[in-house]
């Protein structure tokens, strides 16, 4: 069986988690969870970096023992982890005895080579990168990084001979162009290589906080050499033989791309130093920018993105961050971006589609779809997105692969759209239908298998409404992702995975009703928003003062009359300014079980654009009408305040999936 054994860096424990290791941590937990899925016996390391002065320092000004600062930092990093569901198997702290006994052996191994020297350093040290600065480094005698005045420190160190191993690297290198990746921090290490190395202090001398030298008790490991060797500690190194010879060399170190050298450069040669091999693969990935100072008019006062993951759960944030952001190059996280794409990609596709799927396999086929006969067009493209998938994950394009399952679940919607499942019910067409249904099941079971490693609880749900009755953690890439059509499937109808974000809530709370430059010219009666309104349903800022109540004189109605008015939640999924009216708009709605064309005298108050993923109400059961010779199956219901242009009905809440009746 192969094996993936998978680290990340580790964190200093300083300060909390926040967005930028938040995404090092999912992407890591995405490759994975991919090769868990391929059936790779996979070992997914991550742990705490605890070595370090200004953990020391921290520790200190709480009051605290560092050791238990940093068992309380612990369970804060835990607690995010296991909040974004990232999977990792073994945690390293860096204060534990299975590291200090694997540093011990690894600086004994390399003193033994003969590496190691003893000299003095005397320069700038910044306590906040924890790196001596050299003066060239320095911006008018500042870390440009903290813009702190480096310390100026004097004392004996040890010093590892990282000038032996140039010629060494170069060769790796150029041997092995996989090692480092993407190719842009190749060519910077490279270059780095080119210019030469010099030799590295490994220690500091009079610390007590950290793992002490084996032969020079009076100073400690340097942190950033400590550091490193936690992926060789955490699998035995030093202390068990056998389970070190299973996992190591690591398959890939995942890395900000501002460490590279020294998981490029110090790492491999300390492995060469103390013969052993060096990792297959470094992956140096870019950085996400919180564009977080323009708050989100929707969801209100939201500055961290990890809250992302408390309001709508961890995978809209997974999907965003791997879906959104090239993997190695940086990226933006916006909130306005955020909702967009969780509208679009989840609210509106995705989840929408299972929903769609599971009302109509209820409502034609009572909830047990059988099996259908060949594969239909649908299963070629699911063969080629599985394809894409699969050599964009296998060469870490994260973001390739997301976008491979979601053009079959962009197929999969278009396949309902083309072949109009409602109207093969209406004519009876029940071999077709059934052909139908089953093909779309296929491309949505097929596209959750794929997207597993990035929303793994969303997904291991779609799989279960999909008649699943393994684990997630039984599905196999495999086996798996290849069309299986031609078995009887249970669909359960459920809640919507993503209830839509309205993100125009704001506006219709605090718009005011424009006063009018004219009156609103009559509209054709078959889309006449004019009539009685429901009124709970109306929109709490809705100008309905200004329209008239249904006169008291007027004879009133019964219930069952009420009850023959079919009024249905609608979602937009199409509108456009029919040509040659001024006050005619034409719209596609989706409602949950079909999809029908609708005309309404609205566009003097409406963009048509602004009206697509809208959810609105309807007249469902009203007679079709000819209106500029568009037929149109229904009735948008809007308020119609005297003298003003008119105001669709809409939701406060979140709105309720199409097809929900209004009573
Ligand atoms: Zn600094």
């Amino acid at each position: 069986m192969s094996r993936f054994f998978l680290t990340t860096a580790i964190d200093y424990v300083n300060s909390r988690p926040h967005l930028g290791t938040a995404y090092e941590k999912i992407t890591a937990d995405v490759i994975a969870r991919y090769q868990r899925l391929l059936g790779v016996e996979t070992h997914f390391l991550m742990g705490n970096d605890e070595h370090s002065q200004n953990v020391f320092r921290r520790a200190r000004e709480q009051g605290l023992d560092p050791v238990a600062y940093c068992d309380r930092m612990e369970r804060e990093f835990r607690d995010v982890w296991a909040r974004l569901d990232v999977s990792f198997d073994d945690f390293i702290r860096t204060t534990e005895e299975r590291h200090r006994v694997g540093v011990t052996a690894m600086v004994q191994r390399i003193a033994d080579r003969g590496d190691l020297y003893d000299a003095f350093y005397e320069g700038p040290y910044c306590v906040s990168c924890e790196a001596f600065k050299p003066e060239k480094d320095l911006v008018d005698g500042l870390c440009p990084i903290h813009l702190t005045k480096p310390e100026w420190i004097r004392e004996k160190n040890h010093f590892f001979r990282l000038s032996k191993y140039r010629d060494a690297l170069l060769a790796h290198f150029r041997a092995h162009p996989e090692f480092l990746e993407p190719e842009v921090r190749r060519n910077e290490i490279l270059r780095l290589l080119e210019s030469g190395l010099e030799d590295i202090s490994i220690s500091r001398a009079g610390q007590l906080w950290g793992i002490p030298l084996p032969f020079d008790p009076s100073s400690v490991v340097y942190v950033w050499f400590d550091a490193l060797i936690n992926y060789a500690s955490a699998v035995g190194f030093g202390r068990d033989e056998a389970l070190f010879e299973h996992w190591w060399p690591a398959s890939l170190h995942v890395i900000g791309k501002d460490i590279t050298r020294f998981h490029c450069v110090v790492w491999p040669a300390m492995l060469m130093s103390a013969g052993l091999p060096l990792p297959k693969q470094v992956f140096g990935h870019g950085f996400v920018h919180f564009k977080g100072q323009k708050m989100s008019k929707s969801l209100g006062t939201v500055l961290d993105p990890l809250e992302a993951a408390g309001r709508f759960g961890p995978d809209p944030l997974r999907l965003y961050l791997v879906k959104e952001i090239a993997y190695g190059q940086d990226g933006d996280f916006s909130w306005e971006r955020f909702e967009e794409r969780y509208n679009v990609d989840l609210a509106n596709n995705l989840g929408n589609l299972v929903n769609r799927l599971a009302v109509m396999v209820e409502k034609y086929r009572g909830g047990r779809l059988p099996a259908a006969g060949a594969p239909g067009r649908l299963a070629g493209v699911a063969a080629q997105s599985v394809a894409r998938y699969r050599a964009a994950m296998d060469a870490f394009a994260l973001h390739e692969g997301a976008a491979a399952a979601f053009a079959l679940v962009d197929a999969a919607n278009e396949h309902i759209a083309e072949t109009e499942p409602w109207t093969l019910a209406r004519r009876g067409e029940q071999d077709r239908l059934t052909q139908v249904l089953s093909d779309v099941v296929e491309a949505v079971r097929i596209a959750a298998v794929l997207l597993l490693p990035v929303m793994p609880r969303s997904c291991a749900e779609i799989l279960r409404r999909l008649g699943e009755g393994r684990d997630a953690s039984q599905v196999r890439f495999d086996a798996d992702t290849a069309w299986a059509g031609n078995r009887e499937r249970q669909i359960l109808r459920a809640d919507p995975l993503w209830p839509r974000i309205d993100t125009r809530k704001d506006e219709t709370m605090t718009d005011k009703p424009d006063v009018p430059v004219s009156p609103v010219p009559s509209v054709p009666p078959a889309a006449m928003p004019a009539e009685p309104q429901p009124a709970p349903a109306a929109p709490a800022a809705a100008p309905a003062p200004a329209s008239q109540p249904a006169a008291a004189g007027e004879e009133k109605i019964g219930i069952e009359e009420f009850g023959r008015l079919e009024f249905r939640v609608a979602r937009v999924l199409a509108a456009e300014k029919v040509k040659g009216s001024k006050k005619l708009i034409k719209m596609q709605i989706d409602l949950g079980t079909e999809q029908r064309t609708i005309v309404a005298g609205i566009a003097e108050a409406y963009e048509a654009e602004a009206l697509v993923n809208r959810s609105i109400v309807v007249v469902a059961n009203l007679k079709p009408a000819k209106l500029m010779g568009i037929e149109s199956n229904g009735m948008v219901l809007a308020a119609s305040p005297e003298g003003g242009k008119p105001v669709l009905l809409g939701f406060v809440e979140p709105p309720p999936p199409p097809g929900s009746r209004v009573r």
